[in-house]
């Protein structure tokens, strides 16, 4: 695989159409991670990106579906030897989600065990509104000689920023998040080697219309503006970061 962009956090299977979501990314070279919400959801992203150049599918159970699916933590136990790649995993302590925090947190930790127990995953973990216990629970549960943690639309404090720094963690930033100048404050801070793109799509939007499968070159070009180097270099360097990552 030598891809021309990064993608890694997208949500290919909540397009209309996976397969031709998967058939994007590779006609663009865009290596991207097809995160998944739910474990149920797993074995077909997993079957239709098994021929798939620059797509690779995550293994999921997203905070904000723990509520009811709590319980598919045990297929998430099932299915964890098929993936290197986990996600989205995380918590949630944004109003809508707040009931279902206690489950939130242990249904993660076991995730975090899992992960130890197993070696060599690499996690794309979601962090809205808990920043700080989210980093608590990845230093207790998963030491970083076990896996590798992406932080995706990371948004915590400048402390929470240093610190995730500190513990190894890499960064996928999206479009929505480059355009916000606290965005831009925290990606600031960020070295650029630990840097990657993501779309989050479908969910970020560009003119009221969700962002294609993909869709990182606005997200490259905003990122080089921040860094005050040019486009193709923040692209390459990019790719160079996802190599080390996924080495
Ligand atoms: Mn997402």
């Amino acid at each position: 695989m030598r891809p021309q962009f990064v993608d890694f956090h997208c949500h290919l299977d909540l397009y209309p159409d996976l397969e031709q979501a998967i058939a994007v990314c590779d006609a663009s070279q865009t290596a991207t991670l097809a995160v998944t919400t739910t474990p149920k959801a797993f074995p077909r992203n997993k079957e239709l990106t098994a021929s798939s150049e620059f797509v690779r599918a995550a293994l999921g159970l997203h905070p904000q579906l723990v509520a009811d699916r709590a319980q598919e933590i045990k297929l998430f136990e099932e299915l964890l030897p098929q993936s290197r790649y986990v996600g989205e995993v995380g918590l949630d302590a944004s109003p809508a989600h707040y009931r279902s925090f206690d489950i939130q947190k242990k249904v993660f930790r076991k995730i975090l065990e899992l992960c130890e127990e197993s070696g060599d995953k690499i996690l794309s973990v979601h962090s809205n509104r808990t920043s700080k216990i989210v980093l608590d629970m990845i230093a207790a549960f998963l030491p970083t000689d076990r896996a590798k943690v992406v932080l995706h639309w990371f948004c915590g404090s400048k402390k929470d920023v240093l610190r995730a720094i500190d513990m190894g963690c890499y960064f996928s930033v999206n479009e929505q998040m480059l355009n916000s100048p606290s965005g831009q404050r925290i990606i600031a801070i960020i070295p650029r080697e630990r840097l990657l793109t993501e779309t989050d799509g479908p969910f970020v939007e560009r003119d009221g219309k969700p962002l294609g499968p993909g869709d990182v070159n606005n997200s490259v070009k905003l990122m080089a503006k921040v860094f005050g180097c040019e486009k193709d270099l923040m692209r390459k360097s990019i790719i160079k970061n996802l190599g080390k990552l996924m080495a």
